[in-house]
């Protein structure tokens, strides 16, 4: 406890010991109470210290709102009850410990916001560098395969049968294997692209890229008799392309997952809870097993070896499109049924 006997010996006392309370008379020798009070309350180090203003019974009313006015936190009137003292001065110490620790929570909340934000901003940066790496490796390996294909080709025409039973199969891995490769890294090419360029998302009717599909599948479709059904589509905010290129990818696998029967796709929409449009996607395939059904949107997951072509990307380009359109996908599948579902914002 440290004592002063004017104000401005108050004043120079405070600012060196930096006290949690300060007791202070009104009357004082060289000054007004009321103005220590206010220094204190004002100044930049000394304006968090509890001020309890202790003044004669006779002073008015208005003296006792001027004290609280300048910042004092309670007035007491004199003769002091010592036990009112005490109790006063201790229910202001448990604030001031409150007060502390509420101080410490926030700055420490402030420390983990910001160590949050550094560590998704890293994050951020290390996943663009990903998607930029991915997409200029996949471009710059695309330029020597195709000099390899085209001179498979060459060799092809330049042996005119001159390739014995035993070349023939050894020539014909190797071809497949470079067309494999091609398609795989134009696939990564396209996946790495979709988040690297953010679509214009626009008001679309959805039947837009529903025809551009399936006109681009309209040779395949044919030749494996498959109908298509849709019942009317909404109009949503979306990337005609992008979404074009999500209906592709789903009837293509409806088309090459397809059972004995002749492919039979059904297309539907409906409002979700949420006041989003879900559009499913119905097929009579072969079906994916339950322990699969989450699998088959990661890339390069596939169920099947090399007798189905696929580079195990369809699915999970089709999940990053949806997902940058702030919609979901997902399939549900019972027996030789498949059902993908993905949502959509209203237009
Ligand atoms: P890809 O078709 O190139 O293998 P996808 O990412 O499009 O790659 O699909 C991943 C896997 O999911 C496929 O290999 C296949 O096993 C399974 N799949 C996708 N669509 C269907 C479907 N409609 N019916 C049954 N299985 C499917």
């Amino acid at each position: 406890m440290h004592e002063a006997a004017s104000g401005e010996a108050a004043l120079a006392l405070v600012s060196e010991v930096k006290p949690d309370i300060v007791l202070l008379d009104v009357h004082l020798p060289d000054m007004n109470g009321i103005e220590v009070c206010q220094r204190i309350k004002s100044g930049k180090d000394t304006s968090a210290i509890i001020v309890i203003q202790i003044s004669a019974s006779a002073v008015s009313a208005p003296q006792a709102t001027a004290s609280l006015n300048s910042g004092a936190d309670t007035y007491i009137i004199e003769p002091v009850d010592p036990d009112v003292l005490v109790a006063t001065v201790r229910a202001f110490l448990r604030l001031r410990i409150a007060e502390q620790a509420l101080a410490n929570a926030n700055q420490q909340l402030s420390e983990k916001n910001d160590q949050l934000h550094a560590a998704n901003e890293a994050l951020q940066r290390s996943n663009e560098d990903l998607e930029q790496f991915a997409a200029v490796a996949s471009h710059d390996l695309q330029e020597p395969l195709r000099t390899i294909i085209t001179h498979l080709q060459i060799l092809e025409s330049m042996s005119e049968g001159k390739f014995d039973e035993e070349e023939r199969p050894v020539f014909a891995a190797v071809m497949d294997g470079a067309r494999r490769m091609s398609n795989l890294i134009r696939d990564v090419l396209n996946y790495s692209q979709v988040s690297t360029e953010t679509p214009e998302h626009q008001a679309i009717a959805l039947a837009e890229p529903l025809n551009w599909a399936l006109e681009n599948l309209s040779e395949s479709l044919t030749s494996c008799e498959a109908t298509v059904e849709v019942t009317e589509l909404p109009t949503v905010i979306g990337d005609p392309s992008q979404l074009g290129q999500v209906f592709q990818n789903l009837i293509g696998n409806s088309i090459k997952y397809r059972s004995e029967q002749p492919p039979r796709i059904t297309i539907t929409s409906s409002l979700d809870e949420a006041g989003h449009w879900m559009i499913r996607l119905q097929d009579n395939g072969i079906g994916i097993a339950p322990d699969y059904l989450e699998n088959v949107f990661r890339p390069f997951k596939r169920l099947h070896g090399s007798e189905i072509p696929g580079t195990g990307i369809g699915l999970a380009l089709c999940r990053r499109i949806i997902t940058g359109h702030g919609g979901r996908i997902w399939v549900t599948s019972e027996g030789q049924e498949s059902t993908f579902t993905f949502t959509l914002r209203p237009a």
